[in-house]
């Protein structure tokens, strides 16, 4: 992922929530990142704030809120969610990297099947959006 690419996007986003409510400057902006998001937190908030530079939200912190991934399984509908001590981390990246991997890395705790899906862990949105007017 380009965190360069997502912090402009994420700028653009909250600039035009800013300008729609009249405005002068961003406050914070808070978004939710999926688990299984492959995003370097670090960078993206490094390049959120060289390129809010010079406009509403610089300044403006970013919270970053990681959400829990979760799963169900196909066979028995148990949903259940992540839990990274139990999973070990190039599972996890795995997950990152793609979807496709959970039949191999992720199986139903109860009825032990692998036919498991991927209920959320790969989101990212804009939750809150705080300015000063
Ligand atoms: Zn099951």
């Amino acid at each position: 992922m380009n965190e360069g690419y997502i912090a402009q996007s994420i700028i653009d986003a909250i600039l035009e929530v800013a300008s729609k409510r009249n405005a002068t400057k961003i406050k914070s902006a808070t978004i939710v990142i999926g688990q299984l998001k492959f995003i370097d937190k670090e960078a993206l908030t490094k390049a959120f704030k060289a390129l809010s530079k010079k406009t509403a939200a610089e300044g403006a912190e970013l919270k970053i809120k990681v959400k829990t991934a979760e799963f169900k399984c196909k066979n028995c509908n148990f949903q259940w969610r992540l839990n990274e001590e139990l999973i070990n981390a190039r599972d996890v990246i795995l997950l990152q990297l793609s979807p496709e991997y959970i039949n191999q890395v992720i199986k139903c705790p109860i009825c032990m099947s692998k036919n498991c899906e991927v209920l959320s862990g790969y989101e990212m949105y804009i939750e809150n959006v705080e300015i000063i007017i």
